[in-house]
């Protein structure tokens, strides 16, 4: 849709050297990008500053996590505070491996959300259905799930600096991608959705990317569907060329 920004997320997830990454981000900084896409890279925690330091400003960055206190006695957290005080202006919440392997609920994800919103984040939101929930015929009725926790939390005019990323948990990481027509279907159904729970408005500003095993040749079909507004690009992101190829011309 020609009113909503296309936008690539590249999520490093926790990989990387600060080798590895200064050559990404020197690739992006000379790389003609498209101006009519907005680029937030991920990298691990360790890695935000020198990031944020490195790439061309019209560039962003996004943490993968953030807590939803205050700064105190939380080890090993990081509070928004920290963020948004050193120029990092995004932050993935809700990104299937924090669900599943460290047990975040949708409600937690939920006050996270509505923590970073408040102190001006921008979030991009993800949600996805596994297999076996797809098989069911749950996936409208899962992701929606995890929508509602957070739809619940925060406010209309919040939705202006969210962008959801749907990512079935079976293309995440698997070389599995969704087909163009399932995540067509499954976009528009959360559009449809979105109009209904919070505004008709918020529905046709919102960006809804896919995420799951896009790479520099699948994703050009991908962008051509009505409601997929950009990606969330894992494995392919580290790789200089792909990162790159993925974020120009979109
Ligand atoms: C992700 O981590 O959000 C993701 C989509 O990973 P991949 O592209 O590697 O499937």
């Amino acid at each position: 849709d020609m009113a909503r920004k296309f936008f690539v997320g590249g999520n490093f997830k926790a990989n990387g050297s600060l080798k590895a990454i200064q050559t990404i981000v020197e690739n992006l900084n000379g790389a003609k990008l498209d101006p009519n896409v907005e680029v937030v890279i991920s990298p691990p925690s360790l890695f935000l500053l020198t990031t944020a330091e490195k790439v061309d400003s019209k560039i962003k960055v996004a943490a993968q996590n953030v807590f939803d206190k205050p700064d105190g006695a939380w080890t090993g957290e990081l509070t928004v505070k920290m963020l948004t005080e050193h120029g990092i202006e995004w932050v993935i919440l809700g990104h299937s491996e924090r669900r599943t392997i460290f047990k975040e609920s949708s409600e937690f994800v939920a006050d996270k959300t509505k923590a970073a919103l408040d102190s001006g984040l921008n979030v991009i939101l993800c949600i996805g259905e596994t297999l076996e929930e797809r098989e069911a015929g749950k996936t409208i009725d899962v992701c929606c799930g995890q929508l509602k926790a957070v739809v619940d939390k925060i406010s209309t005019a919040d939705w202006s600096k969210v962008v959801i990323a749907y990512e079935p948990v079976w293309a995440i990481g698997t070389g599995k991608v969704a087909t163009t027509e399932q995540a067509q279907e499954a976009h528009g159904s959360l559009r449809e959705w979105l109009a209904k729970s919070v505004s008709p408005e918020v529905a046709q500003a919102t960006r809804i990317l896919y995420g799951g095993s896009v790479n520099e040749k699948n994703c050009k079909d991908l962008a051509t569907q009505p409601d997929i507004d950009g990606f969330l690009v894992g494995g392919a992101s580290l790789k200089p060329a792909s990162s790159v190829t993925i974020t120009v011309g979109m």
